[in-house]
């Protein structure tokens, strides 16, 4: 027997994973599935629902019913739940660890990273319930002293929350705990490479006493349902995760919604001359190249300054050394496959279109069977290469060698994303200088961007995105300003 025993059965030996409407675990109505493989060796992990229009429908009705039910609870309750399903992660970690290991591909140290700030981001959104404020507003600051406002922050209604492959666990959490935090209910749709964890997760609400239809979960095919939950008039507000395209794809159809885009990036990092070389190197290539560079904050253009380039490519093709290449089920490697084929022979195509146009591959550069992708260190990289401006997504330590910091500063602006971007460097005054001109949603000094458990805002401007995510800025994110006026008419 086990918790989750009650969103899965068994056919063909195989787990078909059901979907969660108005707190019953359902199959579609049509009985379509899909099926999940594993990025590892290509084998069949499970099913999960195809759900069509019409499951779409009730889900999002669940939820738009159960709006009061949770925006109704006190905080302190809200609080509680939240704690509640911080634990129960912690008691069912490793169930979670060894999931997100099949469906991702992640290696057992990285899925052991993932769950565990999953479960923080848990107990802190419980914080946060308690500490949502308001304020108060003295009329007499525009002639009126006999209005008062008190200006208090309330849950939009019905959020749907849209998540990447490439964190399957804790983005869905990222958006779930805050949104319950504020009191919302909510629609989640995972990636359908891997939606087995958060399904899971579900299951984990339902025990910590989260009332039915606050929290649906819906899988299949974002061309059946994308379209129509993204457009859906009782949807109030959609948080996404994912790519550029699709996000303002989701921007152009969702009318009225308030949204919040978390996409793409394309990451610089600028090495200049009185750089610590040793930690410019250590954190280049794990920034680069952790969960085989399959992330949106990941280092993906190094802007380095001619002077010292030859020393510290010198230093990446040590370090690069260490980055055990292989299946991610072993625990001596490091770095296992993307996602899923596709995603390789995309790495590929950017690898070699750099090389044909003069870029020089140092290191790596072949793919195998499955998603499997070598890390790689690409030296000259220059502007008409493709790998200069496009998302890799990939393994790939991009090296492009500028004149001097004002050319690294210039080139580090010029791309269309705006996420995260990081220097590296001694002197206070340039690292403050590109701090401040650097078009990015965080500057990171001396160290390889990491967001961790929110606890810094997180988000990008232009293709990267809309709005900022993390502790707090979620909650502000997720909720409206209401306020209410009181009008004396005493003389
Ligand atoms: P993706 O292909 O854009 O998919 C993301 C999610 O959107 C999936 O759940 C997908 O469902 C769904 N979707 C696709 N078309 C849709 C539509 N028309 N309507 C509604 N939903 C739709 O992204 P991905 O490949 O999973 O993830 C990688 C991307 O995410 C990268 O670009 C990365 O930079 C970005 N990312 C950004 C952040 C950030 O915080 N800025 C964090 C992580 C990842 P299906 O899986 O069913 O297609
Ligand atoms: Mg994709």
């Amino acid at each position: 027997m086990s918790i989750f025993d009650s969103i899965r059965f068994v056919k063909d030996n195989k787990y078909i994973y059901k979907i969660l409407i108005n707190g019953k675990w359902l199959e579609s109505s049509t009985k379509k599935t899909f099926e999940i493989k594993s990025p590892a060796d290509g084998s069949l992990i499970a099913e999960a629902q195809k759900a069509s229009k019409r499951d779409a429908g009730k889900t999002v009705k669940a939820a738009f019913n159960a709006k009061t039910k949770i925006a109704n609870m006190d905080a302190s309750e809200r609080g509680k739940i939240l704690d509640k399903m911080g634990n129960l992660l912690e008691e069912h970690k490793d169930e979670f660890i060894n999931v997100i290991c099949r469906e991702s591909g992640k290696t057992i140290k990285l899925a052991q990273g993932e769950v565990h700030a999953s479960i923080e981001r848990l107990h802190y959104a419980s914080d946060e319930a308690k500490e949502i404020r308001g304020e108060f507003i003295k009329g007499d600051i525009a002639g009126k002293r006999n209005s008062m406002g008190m200006v208090v922050r309330q849950p939009l209604g019905v959020l749907l929350a849209i998540t990447p492959f490439n964190y399957p666990l804790f983005t869905g959490i990222a958006k779930i705990a805050p949104g319950i935090a504020v009191g919302n209910s909510i629609v989640v749709k995972p990636a359908s490479a891997d939606p087995i964890c958060l399904l899971m997760f579900g299951r984990i609400m339902q025990e910590a006493g989260l009332p039915d239809g606050v929290l649906n979960i819906i899988t299949g095919s974002s061309s059946e349902i994308g379209d129509y939950l993204c457009s859906h008039p009782q949807i109030d507000m959609i948080s996404f995760t994912g790519s550029s395209e699709v996000g303002k794809h989701i921007a152009s159809i969702a009318g009225m919604k308030k949204l919040h885009l978390e996409l793409g990036g394309k990451a610089p990092a600028i090495v200049l001359e009185d750089c610590n070389l040793d930690i410019a190197v250590k954190e280049v290539a794990t920034g680069s190249l952790k969960f085989s560079g399959q992330r949106c904050d990941s280092i993906s253009r190094v802007l380095v300054v001619e002077s010292i380039a030859n020393n510290f490519v010198k230093g990446i093709l040590k370090e690069v050394e260490n980055w055990k290449f292989g299946d991610p089920r072993k625990p001596e490697n490091v770095i296992g496959p993307l996602i899923n084929e596709a995603a390789a022979k995309r790495v590929e195509e950017l690898v070699s279109d750099a090389i044909k146009k003069g870029a020089k591959l140092l290191y790596g550069g072949k793919r195998y069977e499955h998603g499997y992708f070598e890390p790689t260190v690409l030296d000259f990289v220059n502007r008409d290469m493709k790998i200069a401006w496009e998302e890799t997504f990939g393994p790939v330590i991009t090296i492009i060698r500028v004149k001097d910091y004002e050319e690294a500063i210039e080139l580090a602006n010029e791309s269309e994303y705006g996420l995260d971007a990081c220097i590296f460097t001694k002197d206070i005054d340039k690292a403050f200088d590109a701090a401040q001109r650097i078009e990015a949603g965080s500057v990171h000094i001396n160290a390889h961007p990491t967001h961790g458990l929110g606890m810094f805002p997180f988000g990008g401007d232009e293709s990267s995105g809309v709005g900022r995510e993390g502790i707090k800025y979620s909650i502000e994110d997720m909720s409206k300003v209401h306020v209410m006026v009181l009008h004396s008419h005493k003389e």
